[in-house]
């Protein structure tokens, strides 16, 4: 993980909406990645690579977030905090929430 400000061009696929500009400067760490999926017509939002203090994000323009662990033992915790034995719980409500539906409780 790079150290704030630390940054490297990226060519967008597309123009950001407002401002029209079609390179952007994000974390260097993570700027191949950001380049590569641009590259691929994947058009990103934003990103950070969380600069050792958290998880790095990639968000697309088309509301889906790449999440970044910087190893394969922290992507094995997050993987069983968030899944492990409620896995199915899990896959239930993001199901509801893509779906639009919301979930009252009385
Ligand atoms: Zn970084």
């Amino acid at each position: 993980m790079c150290k704030w400000g630390t940054n490297t061009i990226v060519k967008l696929c597309k123009p950001k909406p407002v401002s029209g500009r079609t390179e952007i400067g994000v974390d260097s760490c993570i700027a191949p990645l950001v380049q590569a999926l641009n590259d691929a017509g994947i058009a990103t939002r934003a990103c950070c690579c969380g600069h050792g203090k958290g998880l790095g994000d990639i968000m697309l323009e088309d509301g889906r977030e790449l999440m970044i662990a910087q190893d394969y033992d922290t992507a094995r915790k997050i993987e069983k905090m968030f899944y492990g034995r409620r896995k199915w719980l899990i896959n239930l409500l993001m199901n509801l929430v893509q779906k639009g539906k919301t979930l009252t409780t009385h």
